[in-house]
């Protein structure tokens, strides 16, 4: 335990509980890499504020893109809020280690649907473009259904790991396991 993780708050100390995490307390951790999903950009973020009638609670500023929401009180913290609040919950010393061990926690997700994805390509030989709204939505359906069948403590390793490749082969597995696709293409429509 170096200096500065004796001066937290215990509560505070959760990240560094990781062994993976714990040189990505200051600087941030890789990020995971998508294909089909881009994150909001900075035009966006001004856009959205253009827009919105949503109020941070905490800060008090428009909400360019909602960070969490009190499921009880209706209440709503910006991302930037809840980055901060991330940082101070699970024991990191910048914002931008917390922003990115926050970010994989929503990409990890994505990269699922990502798996699903190339996996339904494969077995019909089509590319991105050829994939119907109809096709797209069934997946998407599907990885929420997968998701919730990974075990939290399961979640949070894949989270915490660096290997990329590893997360793919887990979500392979699962997906070979729970996923039998016809020989022909499902007609959906
Ligand atoms: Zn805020």
């Amino acid at each position: 335990m170096s200096a500065i993780d004796t001066l937290l708050h215990p509560r505070h100390r959760r990240a560094c509980t990781y062994k993976a995490v714990k040189p990505f307390l200051s600087k941030p951790m890789p990020a995971i890499e998508l294909k089909y999903f881009t994150p909001p950009s900075e035009k966006e973020r001004r856009q959205n504020i253009k827009k919105t009638n949503l109020i941070c609670w905490q800060c008090e500023n428009k909400v360019a893109i909602v960070g969490s929401t009190n499921t009880i009180t209706g209440e709503i913290i910006c991302d930037i809020c809840a980055i901060k609040n991330y940082r101070d919950y699970e024991g990191f010393r910048t914002i931008q280690a917390a922003k990115a061990h926050r970010r994989r926690m929503f990409d990890v997700g994505y990269l699922l649907t990502e798996v699903l994805i190339d996996h339904y390509l494969n077995k019909y030989s089509l590319n991105e473009g050829e994939l119907l709204d109809e096709e797209h939505g069934m997946l998407v359906e599907f990885s929420i259904d997968l998701q919730n069948m990974i075990p939290i403590p399961k979640k949070t390793e894949l989270q915490n790991s660096i290997d990329q490749s590893k997360i793919e082969h887990y979500y392979q597995r699962l997906i070979a396991q729970y996923l039998k696709l016809p020989s022909k293409r499902p007609q959906l429509i």
